[in-house]
């Protein structure tokens, strides 16, 4: 017989490391089972019978005898049969995938409920009104998640229920309202559906499996998807749980907790409970919670075994975790635990705290924080200082300082967004229809909800600065607008919500640089505080990424002053001086006339004039990174950029003459932007092409920074000159320009009398570079690939107009889920590059390898030049800390 694949497992045969298979709430409920915690009994349905269903449409066939079998074991442990009309076992069934997706798909509680059996589930718990709000809630989930009626339907016949009997919460319904309210619901599915609500448990659950499956590709989980980058076929497992009952009584609960703050990282108790409920009820703010400290009045018992798990918890897992429980009458369960999401700061103190406490190594550490979460610290944040209008206070549910109009629905937000303006979505609370608003906004504030809401989860790990649970206001969304006090927020106000203090202010308050950032400019140190501590983590992190990268890093950079912030930074140099911004601001007329000159003579007085402005622009550079090298690339952009706008000068010149008084400078200018007009500019007359056609211009510069380098040395200074030479694609050209630019050197080592050393190399940014790199070597010293250049004209994507034209309808359809403009293109544009690295070692086993393009600072990027081993990557002086630090975690 043919071995066959196995599609369930049981919570005691699975464990934590089976995340592909059992989902991540699946391999760690196996996981708790294990460690001896007390997990309510089930089994988990596998993803790869989710890819079966999503693939054919159809379960797999072996699915149905396997769900028997363990459906069979799990009666046995519990002593009663699913849905068993005088005593039911009862079960919940919650999807689970291998990444969290909070609230994205479905959950049904209570499974095994019917007109028969709720009578049964009535007598054996000796509570009428729990029995039957058991079943109202069954019907409910089923209805709207399975069945797929409005939602809105029973949440109105309950508000109307509630109204009829003159209360305010639902709890103070009795027994007798909420069977008629069963009646209704029933009514609802009816109607709603077309069919009655299934009373054969065993249908009930195989239909609730089913719409489980199906949830993983609703829109919002896979827009979810596509902004997490999870990817779109990995489904979902389903996780069939005996239910336990938080909603017995006052000696039952439910709540969420943090084995540590996910906003600091401090150890102490950090959750909600909230008493006589069942779980949705906690993350979806309905009912106000207490802190979970209160927990020690109401219930010492399961408090004391509780901080007891999460202590467990935390040894084994060697990091945060959150989790989920629930109190049934004074039995303590286990329902879920996974290592917890936390903000940026947090990340870095967790990891440097876990170390303190050994638990786990510096090394492991630098794997617990990334680029993205650094790149967060570095944000500015409000001044402290600012007088500005304190609106209330919420909860610090997501760090960052965001300022935007206050719109009050997703639709708005987005809307606005889409026409630029910066949106703060303000709601009572959010649900998972609101992410397409909370991705558009700048900012999330919601009135109800703790720290485990779901606009805070969502908002976390989103990156997305979230406030939450400010009681104080008054969410109106119905007339768009809030209230605080006396003052009326209206729809398009400007708002101002702090993520790190929970503080809401009406208008915009002035940002500060982060403490992160005060720290790389060296204007900051380590200390006691809690900025200092932050400061402190990330210290040690990045010393340690420091000493086990390969990878060294360079700024892109082209004046002193960026020069100096980026060795501030941590730059080990320059990989990339444009020189083009050189050409710019009032030598701009000098350039005019060097491209106009008609006769030699003109055109050399013209270079004449610009050589020592650029060798000064060279001497400033040398100096700011004296000691270490400094990549100059010789002038890039096309000619017409630096000439006036065509349109433009036509109509002046159109008028002059009209009024007879045409100036001969603008109708030679006008003669010359016609000549030097290209349809596509980018692919025209650029880089090293106009180092060949314009005579001069190269090796001016080249003569402008062999003297700045002869200057410097003379001034005992210790520059490192490398220059770069643009967009050559095939060697002959490179030894045009290389054979001109040697002779310039020697002279200057002649008439200085300095000995220069002057590395010259090429960009690799074309794809015929890339194929002959092995011929483009030999006249070559160092390569600086140009992932920008090179990802435009290997996809044939304009990098200037793409982004902005169907780029999101690309993303949209998952062609690609980032774009490769942010994110090298590994299989096509890194395939050159891996190659070109290979072909050029061949012919030259010393050649420096670098890249310079704006992937030089992505961390996914840092990785794969890690990996097709480069010697360092080179970006802009505000991403240098984000890619040190991927490249340590690349490297160890
Ligand atoms: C590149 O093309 O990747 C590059 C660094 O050059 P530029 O962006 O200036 O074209
Ligand atoms: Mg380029």
């Amino acid at each position: 017989t043919s071995e066959s694949v196995k599609f369930v497992y049981d919570f005691t045969e699975g464990n934590k490391d089976l995340k592909d298979l059992l989902g991540g709430k699946g391999a760690n409920l196996a996981e708790m089972t294990n460690l001896g915690l007390p997990v309510p009994p089930g089994f988990t349905i596998t993803t790869e019978a989710c890819k079966t269903y999503l693939d054919s449409g159809e379960e797999p066939v072996e699915l149905r005898d396997e769900v028997s079998a363990h459906l069979d074991a799990l009666e046995k442990k519990m002593g009663k049969k699913l849905g068993q009309a005088d005593d039911p076992l009862l079960v919940s069934v919650r999807s689970g995938a291998k990444f969290s997706m909070p609230g994205m798909m479905d959950t049904v509680l209570n499974i095994g409920l019917s007109d028969k059996s709720v009578t049964g589930l009535a007598k054996q718990s000796g509570d009428d009104r729990f029995a039957w709000d058991s079943y109202r809630r069954l019907i409910q989930m089923f209805g709207k998640t399975v069945l797929g009626v409005d939602g809105d339907l029973f949440e109105d016949a309950l508000e109307k229920t509630k109204e009829t009997k003159k209360v305010a919460v639902d709890t103070d319904l009795e027994a007798a309202d909420l069977k008629k309210l069963v009646t209704k619901f029933k009514k609802i599915v009816k109607t709603e559906a077309g069919r009655d609500f299934p009373q054969d448990p065993r249908e009930q659950m195989d239909l609730a499996i089913r719409s489980v499956f199906e949830s993983w590709n609703t829109d919002r989980a896979k827009l979810y998807r596509r902004q997490e980058r999870i990817p779109g076929d990995l489904g979902t497992a389903v996780n069939i749980c005996s239910m336990v009952f938080g909603n017995l009584g006052p000696d039952s609960g439910t709540g969420v907790a943090f084995t540590r703050d996910p906003a600091s990282g401090h150890q102490g108790v950090y959750g909600d409970y909230l008493q006589n409920a069942q779980g949705e009820d906690v993350v979806a703010g309905i009912r106000n919670t207490v802190p979970l400290a209160d927990l020690e009045q109401i219930d010492k018992k399961s408090y004391d075994q509780l901080m007891q798990i999460m202590e467990t918890l935390e040894t084994h897992y060697k990091d945060l975790c959150d989790i989920e429980f629930t109190i049934e009458r004074g039995q303590l369960w286990m329902l879920q635990t996974r290592v917890g999401k936390r903000t940026a700061g947090a990340a870095f103190r967790i990891a440097t705290q876990l170390v303190d406490q050994g638990l786990i190594d510096e090394a492991e550490a630098l794997q617990r924080v990334n680029g993205a979460q650094l790149a967060q610290l570095m944000f500015p944040r409000f001044d402290e200082g600012a007088s500005v209008e304190q609106l209330g206070r919420g909860i610090a549910a997501s760090p960052g300082a965001a300022v935007g109009k206050a719109v009050f629905d997703s639709y708005t937000a987005i809307k606005w967004s889409r026409s630029g303006e910066k949106v703060i979505l303000i709601r009572r609370e959010t649900n998972p229809d609101d992410l397409d608003g909370m991705i558009a906004a700048e900012g999330i504030l919601t009135s109800r909800g703790g720290k485990t809401s779901h606009a805070a989860v969502v908002a976390r790990g989103m990156g997305k600065t979230c406030v939450c649970g400010a009681e104080d206001l008054e969410v109106d969304t119905k007339r768009r607008r809030m209230t605080v006090g006396d003052t009326v927020v209206e729809e398009g106000d400007v708002v101002s919500i702090d993520g790190s203090t929970g503080k809401v202010y009406l208008g915009e308050v002035p940002v500060v640089p982060s403490p992160v950032v005060e720290y790389f400019e060296g204007r900051m140190h380590a200390g006691a505080d809690d900025a200092d501590e932050l400061v402190a983590a990330v210290h040690r992190i990045m010393a340690y990424a420091d000493r086990v990268r390969r990878l060294r890093v360079r700024a892109n950079a082209d004046n002193a002053e960026d020069a100096l912030r980026a060795r501030r930074f941590g730059a080990q140099g320059i990989g990339l001086c444009r020189t083009e911004h050189m050409f710019l601001g009032e030598r701009r007329e000098m350039v005019e006339r060097l491209i106009l000159a008609d006769a030699d003579g003109e055109r050399e007085d013209a270079l004449k004039e610009l050589l020592p402005l650029q060798k000064q622009d060279f001497v400033e550079l040398f100096e700011a990174m004296d000691g270490l090298p400094v990549t100059v690339r010789l002038l890039d952009p096309p000619l017409h950029e630096f000439l006036p706008d065509i349109t433009e000068l036509s109509v002046r010149v159109a008028l002059a003459e009209s009024r007879k008084d045409a100036n001969e400078n603008d109708l030679r200018l006008l003669q010359a932007v016609h000549r030097l007009h290209e349809q596509n500019p980018m692919l025209g007359l650029r880089g090293v092409r106009l180092g060949l056609v314009i005579p001069g211009l190269f090796t001016m510069q080249v003569r402008a920074i062999a003297e700045a380098a002869a200057e410097r040395k003379t001034a005992k200074g210790d520059p490192r000159a490398e220059i770069m030479i643009p967009l050559v694609g095939t060697v002959q050209e490179l030894e045009i320009v290389r054979e001109e630019a040697e002779q310039v050197i020697a002279e200057v080592v002649e008439t200085t009398g300095v000995d220069l050393k002057l590395a010259l190399g090429t960009m690799i940014e074309l794809p015929r570079a890339a194929l002959t790199a092995d011929q483009i070597a030999e006249a070559a010293e160092f390569f600086s690939f140009g992932t920008n250049d090179l990802t435009q004209t290997v996809w044939g994507f304009s990098r200037d107009d793409v982004e902005a034209s169907f780029f999101t309808a690309y993303l949209e359809k998952g062609i690609f889920g980032v774009s490769p403009f942010e994110t090298i293109d590994k299989d096509g544009v890194g395939k050159l590059v891996r190659d070109a690295v290979a072909a050029g070692r061949a012919t030259r086993p010393d050649l420096k390898l670098g890249v310079c393009g704006e992937h030089g600072g992505d961390p996914e990027s840092v990785h794969f030049f890690h990996e097709v081993g480069l010697d360092y990557v080179s970006c802009s002086p505000f991403r240098i800390p984000v890619a040190r630090l991927e490249a340590g975690r690349a490297a160890s």
